[in-house]
């Protein structure tokens, strides 16, 4: 039998012995979670699936930005920019083990090109090819900027170098430049795990005893907030939603009286398999590389550089983990295809690096991985894709088989408002079932943000508490890692008499991992690579590190040696077909 198969069909036997609920969720990504977490927290009923795994869709693809947007203030969208910002500074706060002030750095090619254009463009709604951002413009939008920080501002205000000394900052830039503009915004280290943790604290206020069960159970079926990955909904029947679970093929039909369809750009699809096609919808794709680059990494400075690519696109090239993030594309896509970062997305960014800091050599070798999704969008007509909102909205209407229950859909929503976004989700499922909100979420802590050290004497304090059996120097990087739940993870590790570094991923441990594969939700051993840990995003994820990460969670996870290989195979496989990390290449230059 095996835990995290168990662990999963428990989950859904959860959702099965009481199918019904006030509300259920279709969608784990930050959006669908996050709702979870809101209603779990005003002691509503509430369940939630997710067809493949936790943050896999959207939510895993994006540029790892928490940001205020200062380019939507240039498509007028001054609500949203101050609802990001404000949220941007709240995330700050909550989930400080996560999301991290991001110096941002603008290189300035022309002093005026787009301040004529910008009105132009509010004008004709976007429609027509971007130009060139100029100076003038950028200080007016970094004026704005600031003063939306005014008053919850956390972050420094923005500074605007002429060429001299912008060199003399970040020395291998393109001697092109004319200025730079640098400002802060924030950057969010591990998006899945974020992800993870606002399911946790959903699932956990759930199980409180506020929040108890029609039987008054605290966990279990009973339990008030119930979720299940590798569960879809995929048709309506009677009066309720038909799931499938993946793994098993088991089928079971959930009611409840709300449904949010929080499916993220499959939106339209998932309201046509509930019997009511619906055309909300008009996500466009983007892709990013990742590259192991030291001098690239160096030339950043530790900043993030933001810029306007020759053809008008916002794009960036940033140090994250270690390795520089590169991205992304802004391109037109049909949910139905699969999504994956092209060759000629490649080119693309190694033009873009060539823009900026013309004299780096990159090359495919240094890529270590590729990723690409679809942004939920709003359908847009002709109006170009760089210019379409990011700001959401939702669509009421009920489910086609019952009449009664009442179907909400979100169209739109980024990472950054994901909090706002669920509270106003929530606000409108709390309506329909006529209950008050008893709660807010702002300014509660996510996950291992609660107790997180902020000050040296607080970190001393934790590291203290929490050293014995693993040493200061590992307890810091498992809180750099986790958070303060990475008292949880040393627990385990004390416990585990078995502990020792993963082969070839020494940052990692076998107890560790044994512990995410129990506690975690983990299916599939690309769960554990891609989500639960960045062994994948780093590159270090080679044939022998997958191989001896298999067998480390196959008897938690109750795999057998077939199961040990296909599950290796299929990591192997992802990692090959995409281009995204040559396995091989890589395995045999380490020889
Ligand atoms: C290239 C790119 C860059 C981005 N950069 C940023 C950024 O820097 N900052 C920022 O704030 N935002 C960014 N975003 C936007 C952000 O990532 C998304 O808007 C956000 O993650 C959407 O979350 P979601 O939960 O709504 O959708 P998703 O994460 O897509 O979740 C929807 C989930 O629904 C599931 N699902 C679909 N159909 C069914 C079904 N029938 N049954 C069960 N489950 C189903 C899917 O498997 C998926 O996991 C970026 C997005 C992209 C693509």
């Amino acid at each position: 039998m095996t835990a995290g198969p168990v662990r999963r069909r428990r989950a859904f036997a959860e959702l099965v012995e009481r199918p019904s609920a006030q509300v259920l969720i279709i969608g784990g990504g930050i959006n669908g979670v996050a709702t979870m977490r809101d209603l779990a927290m005003q002691g509503v009923d509430v369940m939630l699936i997710e067809r493949g795994d936790y943050a896999s869709g959207a939510s895993s693809a994006s540029s790892h930005m928490i940001h205020g947007g200062i380019r939507y203030l240039e498509n007028g969208e001054f609500r949203l920019v101050h609802e990001s910002v404000t949220e941007r500074n709240g995330l700050l706060q909550i989930a400080p083990h996560y999301v991290k002030p991001l110096k941002t750095t603008v290189p300035i090619f022309s002093t005026f090109s787009g301040v004529l254009s910008a009105p132009l463009r509010f004008l004709r709604h976007g429609a027509g090819r971007p130009r060139e951002r100029g100076a003038a413009l950028i200080k007016i939008g970094l004026v704005i900027y600031d003063s939306f920080s005014r008053g919850g501002g956390r972050l420094p205000r923005h500074e605007f170098l002429r060429r001299r000394r912008s060199l003399a900052k970040l020395p291998r830039l393109n001697p092109e430049i004319r200025y730079t503009a640098t400002y802060y915004d924030a950057s969010m280290q591990d998006p899945e795990r974020l992800a993870l943790d606002v399911l946790h604290d959903g699932l956990r206020a759930g199980r409180s005893p506020g929040a108890m069960g029609p039987g008054g159970a605290e966990m279990g079926s009973g339990a008030l907030a119930r979720a299940a990955n590798y569960v879809e909904a995929f048709g309506v029947s009677g009066g309720g939603v038909r799931v499938r679970d993946a793994i098993t093929g088991e089928e079971a039909v959930l009611t409840a009286s709300v449904v949010v369809n929080a499916s993220g750009p499959w939106t339209d699809l998932t309201n046509a398999a509930l019997g009511r096609g619906t055309r909300f919808m008009g996500g466009t794709k983007g892709s990013h590389i990742v590259l192991d680059h030291p001098e690239l990494l160096a030339a950043t400075g530790g900043r993030e550089i933001f810029f306007e690519h020759s053809d008008g696109r916002i794009v960036l090239i940033y140090p994250l983990n270690g390795r520089v993030l590169v991205g992304t594309t802004d391109l037109e896509h049909d949910m139905r295809e699969p999504v994956t970062c092209t060759e000629e997305e490649v080119d693309y960014f190694f033009g873009l690096i060539r823009h900026v800091f013309p004299d780096i050599e990159v090359g495919r070798a240094q890529i270590v991985y590729r990723f690409a999704g679809v942004r939920p969008l709003p359908g847009h007509g002709d109006l170009a894709p760089g210019f379409v909102s990011r700001d959401y909205r939702i669509e009421r209407a009920t489910l086609s088989s019952t009449g009664t229950a009442q179907v909400l859909s979100l169209v739109g929503g980024k990472w950054t408002t994901f909090r706002a976004l669920a509270e106003h989700l929530s606000d409108e499922v709390l309506g329909i079932l006529r209950v008050r909100r008893a709660t807010s979420t702002k300014g509660v802590a996510i996950g291992g943000g609660v107790g997180y050290p902020r000050t040296e004497k607080a970190l001393r304090q934790w590291l203290a508490a929490n050293s014995a059996g693993v040493g200061r120097e590992r307890a810091a990087r498992l809180l750099a890692r986790y958070g303060t739940r990475a008292s949880e993870v040393i627990a385990a590790i004390r416990a585990d008499e078995g502990d020792r570094p993963i082969r070839d991923a020494a940052a990692y441990s076998t107890a560790e991992l044994r512990h995410l594969a129990a506690t975690e939700h983990v299916v599939h051993l690309d769960d554990l690579l891609r989500r639960r840990t960045n062994l994948v995003f780093t590159g270090d994820a080679r044939r022998d590190c997958v191989r001896d990460v298999a067998e480390t969670i196959a008897e938690v996870c109750g795999w057998d040696a077939d199961d040990i290989e296909r599950e290796e195979a299929a990591v192997l496989a992802m990692l090959e077909r995409q281009g995204r990390y040559r396995v091989e290449e890589r395995a045999t230059s380490r020889v």
